[in-house]
Order: structure tokens, then sequence, then C-alpha cells
């Protein structure tokens, strides 16, 4: 990595002052400006460049990486007159989380205006980043990402280019999240419920870890169910997982504990087998919930 290597990282979140954190430790020339002022402290002891305004961040780098809320906080940033006419000829490296559209949308606005573009997706905790836990997914023009791979790279962890349609990390981003957050909602869910009866968080987590280790293998396994269109449910038919999830939803209404996700759930499950599905396994729900044309 040439030390006169140049990055701006635009937000300084917990997410942003990793990254920038992880170039400087790099030695490469870090930029940084954030909306509110005073988060990039720690990064200025450590060398950075503090910037007054987006624009000046902006000009001083040929590699911009953003990284803030989401989409409508990055164009209300990158969208100022001063900043996009900045930008011109440069690079913009979008890591902020939001939908495949508005990565798409963002791709057009910085082709319009002269910015290459190359959207990006971090599936790991801002404590992963310089380590080799951190997880980066991009998409984009293919020869921009080789570019400027040899400085993601001091980000740590693997990077995987996902194709040059530059909605395509965002759309691994919502998928995976998608499990994240379900499985989050689930294991608070259950934590309220054991709570309800008198069993603590710590007593039920080596447990719940237990299930946690359960899941891999079948993702992979279902996975091919999927694309197969196979969905055998001889080992674990649906009418048995549907029976199970009514355990789950009365134990937790004994306790006056809402059961929503767990209700939606079950409700899917048994729309399945009103289908005639009943013999199948669970992941006909994948198939039930793709079925676009009929639900519109
Ligand atoms: P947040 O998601 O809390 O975002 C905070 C940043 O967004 C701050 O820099 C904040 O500026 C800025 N911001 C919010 N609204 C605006 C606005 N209207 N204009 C300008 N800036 C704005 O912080 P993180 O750093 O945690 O996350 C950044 C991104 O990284 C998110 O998309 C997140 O999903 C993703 N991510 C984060 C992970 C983590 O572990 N933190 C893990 C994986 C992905 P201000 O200080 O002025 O409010």
């Amino acid at each position: 990595m040439p030390a006169s290597s140049a990055v701006t990282v635009l937000g300084l979140g917990p997410m942003g002052r990793a990254l920038a954190g992880a170039f400087l430790a790099a030695g490469l020339r870090t930029t940084v400006w954030n909306r509110t002022p005073g988060k990039d402290g720690e990064l200025l002891g450590r060398g950075a460049v503090g910037a007054r305004s987006a624009a000046e961040a902006v000009a001083a780098s040929e590699l911009v990486v953003v990284c803030v809320v989401n989409y409508d906080a990055a164009d209300a940033v990158l969208r100022q007159d001063a900043v996009t006419g900045a930008l011109k000829g440069r690079t913009v490296v979008n890591l902020t989380a939001d939908t495949p559209a508005r990565a798409r949308d963002t791709a057009t606005w910085a082709a319009a205006h002269g910015i290459r573009y190359l959207d990006g997706a971090i599936m790991t905790p801002a404590t992963t980043i310089g380590t080799p836990d951190a997880v980066f997914l991009h998409s984009g023009p293919e020869d921009l990402y080789r570019g400027h791979r040899p400085v993601l790279d001091v980000l740590g962890g693997t990077h995987t280019h996902l194709g040059e349609d530059v909605g395509r990390a965002a759309a691994y981003d919502v998928a995976l999240l998608d499990i994240f957050w379900t499985a989050m909602s689930g294991y608070a869910h259950a934590l309220a419920v054991a709570r309800a009866e008198g069993i603590t968080a710590r007593e039920l987590a080596p447990f719940a870890q237990g299930i946690g280790t359960i899941l891999p293998p079948l993702f992979e396994e279902l996975a091919g169910d999927v694309d197969d269109g196979t969905y055998s449910g001889e080992l674990n038919p649906i009418t048995s997982a549907v029976s199970s999830m009514a355990h789950i939803v009365e134990a937790s209404e004994s306790h006056g504990i809402d059961a929503g996700v767990m209700r939606a759930a079950e409700g899917q499950a048994r729309r399945v087998i009103g289908l005639g599905h009943g013999t199948d396994g669970f992941m006909r729900v994948a198939e039930l919930l793709g079925r676009r044309s009929q639900a519109g």
C-alpha cells in the first residue's frame, strides 16, 4: 500500500469511525467528516485530517467512502451542489446500508454527474473492521472494484464482488439481515417467554446456542430444496412444524406475551397446508411467499 494513498470517510458513526481507524492503521492519509462535529476526536489524535465541510473532505481524496445511517442521509450529504461538484471524476464507495433500489438510484445519479460509483454492504459489527472476521460485499463495475481493492483490503476480512448489478450487494444485505433480525426478534421473544416461566436469560443461553448450531447446515440443505423445488418433508413435514409453533403461541399468550411474530409464521405454514402441501417441508413457505402474482 503506497503511503501516499488517500481516502476520505464521510460519516463517523461507530462503523464510519472503525473504517477510518483501519485506513489510518494502514498508513493511508485519511480525511474525515461527520454532519455533527465532535465525532472525530480520537481519529484526529491518530493522525486523521478533519475536514470543515463534506465538500472539503471529498476534495481531499480520489476515493470517498460513505457510511451513514441510510441513503436518505447519504443523499443529504452527496447531493448538495458543492459536494456533487467536488465528487466529479472521483470514486464513491457507498458502504451505507439500504435497499437495492436505492443503490441503483444512487448509481444512476452518480453516472449523471461524472462520479464513479461502487456500492457495498458490511455484514459484520464495527468491532470486526480491520480483523479477519470482517465481511464486505461489493457490487458495481468490476474494473473499478479491482482498482480500489488494495485500499479496501486494509479494512480486513473478506471482500466479495457480487457482480456488475450495483444493487446486488444491497440485495444480499437485506436478505441476510432478514435472517438476522427475525432471529433476534425470536430470541427476544424466547427470553420473555422463558422469563415468564422462571428461566433466566443466562440459563437459557447455552441451550439457545445449541439451537443456533442446528441452523447453518440446514441453510445449505434447504437452499437445495428451494432452488430445485423439492421441499421434501419426509423427516419433518410442515404439519409437525405448525404444531410446534402453536405450542409457542399458546405458552406465550398464556403469560399475556405478544406472540404476533410467531402467529405470522404459523399463519404462513397453515396457508401452505391449506393449499394441499401438508406433507412438504417447511421451505414450501418460501415458494408460497414467492407467489407474487397471486398475492397481488
Ligand atoms: P448509524 O447507523 O447510527 O449512522 C450514524 C451516522 O449517520 C452518523 O455519522 C450520522 O451523523 C449519520 N447521519 C444520520 N442522518 C444523517 C443525515 N441526515 N445527514 C448526514 N449524516 C447523517 O451508525 P453506524 O456507523 O453504526 O452505521 C453506518 C452504516 O453502517 C449503517 O448503514 C449501518 O446499517 C451499517 N452497518 C453498521 C454496523 C455496526 O456494527 N455499527 C454493522 C454493519 C453495517 P450524525 O453524527 O451527525 O448524526
